[in-house]
């Protein structure tokens, strides 16, 4: 069967990504041609053997290109995807998909009149300590999830280049909060019934640098989401508590464990208080070592191989999308009104 032949528009850090992945993994696609606004990336781009165009409409009328992956700075992704698609291109569009929901509206309108395939590039649904987290849920480990918290901190400061510019769609939320929060919607599939953010700018003038992000689920799980830039000791990546057990897992190379309450471990509570350094409590009193157990963490080995595998399927109708744009329109939903709910300082209401 003939290759999928793919282009890239943008060929800074992230479309040299997807170009060496594309090539090291997905040996149905040729990484053929890209297209980029500095002289640089283009020259970059032809060192590495790719057909390069000195404009993105040149390329797009190239028959020989299939698919479009978009990976510009994040202001530009609606207009250069729905260009691709009434070009008749099947597209790749990176994350944030766009800067609100709206704009995500107009290329589905796109895709829906061109009937070609669009996706976004929601990578971190493959990351390993997401994965965990999901199976352990998903299998009842930790009986019924009722808060779970997901961090991710860094301490470089600011938010590097064009992420520092609102008006290039900077910014946390739209940086690593729509990951998170995407992640959170593949792990409840359930309504989320109330939003609210804290965005501050501590470092970065004029976009959100170290944020806070709530969501409120139909269940009444209460799910938390922290993105900083300058911690210097970190929280575990992720704090998870349900009925029946915790579940922590340390950072990414997702170091953590599982603890569960043992079968019929009766709770003797010797003494009604109990006496800490930090003085008598009765509640927050530690749990006796011999009521609890460690089980193994769920074996995970996602690869994002299969993300453009998937793409490449659909493309000739032998699959069903994993990333869909609609899943992501109900996160560019949620992430409308997380940037509402700061403005306004109050959570908000909502059905989505
Ligand atoms: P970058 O600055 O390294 O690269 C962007 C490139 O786009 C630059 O080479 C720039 O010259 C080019 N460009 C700018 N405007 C253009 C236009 N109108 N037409 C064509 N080319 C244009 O940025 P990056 O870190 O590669 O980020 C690019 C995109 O990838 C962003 O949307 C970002 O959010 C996303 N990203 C995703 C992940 C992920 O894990 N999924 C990681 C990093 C970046």
């Amino acid at each position: 069967m003939d290759k999928i032949r793919l282009a890239i528009v943008g060929f800074g850090g992230m479309g040299n990504a997807h170009a060496a992945n594309v090539r090291a993994k997905n040996p149905e696609i040729e990484v053929y041609g890209a297209y980029d606004i500095r002289p640089e990336a283009i020259e970059d781009a032809r060192n590495k053997g790719l057909k390069v165009y000195d404009s993105l409409d040149s390329l797009l009328a190239d028959g020989n290109i299939d698919l479009v992956t978009v990976a510009t700075p994040n202001n530009f992704h609606k207009s250069i995807s729905v260009k691709a698609l009434r070009a008749g291109k099947n597209v790749v569009c990176e994350k944030p998909v766009t800067l609100n929901s709206s704009e995500l509206e107009e290329i589905i309108r796109a895709r829906d009149e061109s009937g070609r395939v669009f996706s976004v590039h929601q990578n971190r649904r493959w990351d390993r300590d997401f994965r965990i987290v999901k199976a352990a849920k998903e299998q009842g480990l930790l009986g019924t999830v009722y808060m779970v918290k997901s961090i991710v901190q860094g301490s470089r400061g600011s938010m590097y280049g064009w992420r520092g510019h609102k008006e290039n769609g900077g910014g946390m939320l739209l940086d690593w909060g729509v990951h998170l929060i995407d992640q959170a919607l593949q792990m409840f599939d359930e309504k989320v019934t109330g939003v609210d953010a804290h965005l501050l700018s501590m470092y970065t003038p004029g976009v959100d640098d170290n944020i806070h992000l709530f969501l409120r689920f139909e269940s009444g799980c209460s799910y938390v989401m922290e993105m900083s830039t300058n911690c210097l000791i970190n929280l575990p990546r992720w704090h998870v508590q349900g009925t029946e057990g915790t579940l922590q897992i340390d950072d990414w190379t997702c170091k953590g464990r599982l603890m569960k309450l043992k079968p019929n471990a009766e709770m003797h509570w010797s003494d009604d208080i109990i006496y800490t350094e930090a003085g008598p409590t009765r509640t927050m009193a530690p749990r006796p070592e011999h009521t609890m157990m460690e089980i193994p963490l769920p074996d995970e080995k996602p690869d994002i191989l299969e993300f453009y595998k998937n793409i490449v399927s659909v493309i000739r109708g032998e699959g069903e999308l994993i990333v869909k744009p609609e899943q992501a329109l109900r996160v560019m939903r949620v992430v409308d009104l997380m940037f509402k709910a700061s403005a306004e300082g109050a959570a908000q209401k909502c059905s989505i």
